[in-house]
């Protein structure tokens, strides 16, 4: 039994009120779901690499599709948000439907949030976006976020069968990056007990299943846990506070345009190992979590076995870029359960950069 000091802290928790529908076939309840949302005219979502996807499923909807908009691209560009919105009007669309990963559920939020239109969400990979009310934009290279209530989903479908097509590679990173909000959510400022219980699910349920997606992609038992587990993931980066991890993946991802999934796989493994010192409770949920002795080696051993990334430079990072990291890193930090500095976040990144196997 790990002890639980949330308990006796005392806590503040906020339940959301997304409607989940999980199962292999549901998708097949989506016209079912829009109809019960009363939406006639429903704008459909998807990158131009998913349109085929998104046309298919639109087709099977009783005719309540307005329109489709493929063109959602990473980190929502301001342009490309102003452009579906504009298209959202032309057709008098009374309702938007992201199917696909974290920036076409994003875009689903740049519209929703200017708009107020109800979003429905099908998400077809680990990020969590959809289960979260952060919105982001991103305008001359610069990526702003934000909270608001209107952006959360009124509906999340989430069906395993549509996962299948995600290549091994950005299964394992996509899945690093649900582990790291769990993880991060296990020591969050601003924690609780459900949380703790959703956190560490999530990273028993991904890191037992996706080695066996990376083995065996179309394994849909193996597909269902690792969809359970990035539901619950994102539902704990909703509620809670992320931390120095979050931070980092979002100054590589922003402003040095590192790919925000391999990303979040590359860093977790370094963070961890950072702060452990400071948050044993958590680390020993982790460790738990995964089966293992020591949580940091675990995240590790997943990693190799996932042959996720393992370095910042074989996903683009350059080593003349890792001052001016570490200075964006440590100016607006998020809450830390480690007090860090300059010097030692340049430490970490240096790690992180060459991919060397050294502890905090
Ligand atoms: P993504 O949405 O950019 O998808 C990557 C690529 O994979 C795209 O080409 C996409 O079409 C394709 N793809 C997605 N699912 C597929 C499938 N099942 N089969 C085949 N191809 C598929 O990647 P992502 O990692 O899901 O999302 C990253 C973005 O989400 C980032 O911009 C990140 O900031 C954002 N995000 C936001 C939140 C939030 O709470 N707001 C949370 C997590 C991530």
């Amino acid at each position: 039994m790990v002890a639980n000091a949330r308990l006796a802290g005392g806590f503040t928790y906020v339940g959301r009120a997304t409607r989940v529908v999980f199962g292999i076939g549901a998708i097949r309840s989506l016209g079912d779901e829009i109809e019960r949302l009363g939406l006639e005219r429903v704008l459909v979502l998807a990158t131009p690499e998913q349109r085929e996807t998104a046309l298919e499923i639109a087709s099977s909807m009783r005719g309540r599709i307005g329109g489709v908009f493929s063109e959602a691209r990473m980190h929502v560009p301001a342009d490309v948000a102003a452009r579906a919105r504009a298209y959202a009007g032309e057709i008098g669309a009374d309702g938007a439907l992201a199917i696909g990963g974290g920036s076409t559920v994003g875009l689903g939020k740049a519209i929703a949030l200017e708009t107020g239109l109800p979003l429905v969400a099908v998400p077809t990979t680990y990020a969590g976006s959809e289960m979260t009310t952060i919105y982001g934009l991103t305008e001359h290279a610069v990526k702003v976020t934000g909270r608001d209530e209107r952006v959360l989903p009124k509906t999340v479908v989430y069906d395993p069968a549509l996962t299948v097509s995600l290549s091994p590679a950005l299964s394992a990173s996509s899945g690093f990056n649900a582990i790291a909000h769990a993880v991060e959510a296990l020591y969050a400022i601003d924690g609780n007990p459900i949380v703790t219980l959703m956190a560490e699910e999530s990273i028993r349920a991904l890191g037992g299943a996706l080695p066996l997606v990376v083995q065996a992609p179309h394994d849909l038992e193996a597909r269902s846990a690792c969809l359970y587990g990035a539901w619950l993931a994102g539902t704990v980066l909703g509620a809670v506070s992320m931390a120095l991890h979050h931070k980092l993946c979002h100054t590589l991802g922003g402003t040095f345009d590192l790919p925000h999934a391999q990303t979040h796989a590359v860093v977790l493994p370094y963070v961890a190992a950072f702060n452990a010192p400071s948050v044993p409770e958590a680390m020993a949920r982790v460790a738990r979590a995964l089966g293992v002795a020591d949580a940091v080696e675990g995240l590790r051993t997943l990693s190799q076995a996932l042959d996720a990334p393992s370095s910042l430079r074989e996903i683009g990072m350059r080593a003349e870029d890792l001052d001016r990291a570490a200075e964006l890193a440590v100016t607006v930090p998020y809450p830390n359960p480690r007090p860090f500095d300059r010097a030692e976040i340049r430490a970490l990144l240096e790690r992180a950069y060459g991919g060397s196997v050294v502890a905090a």
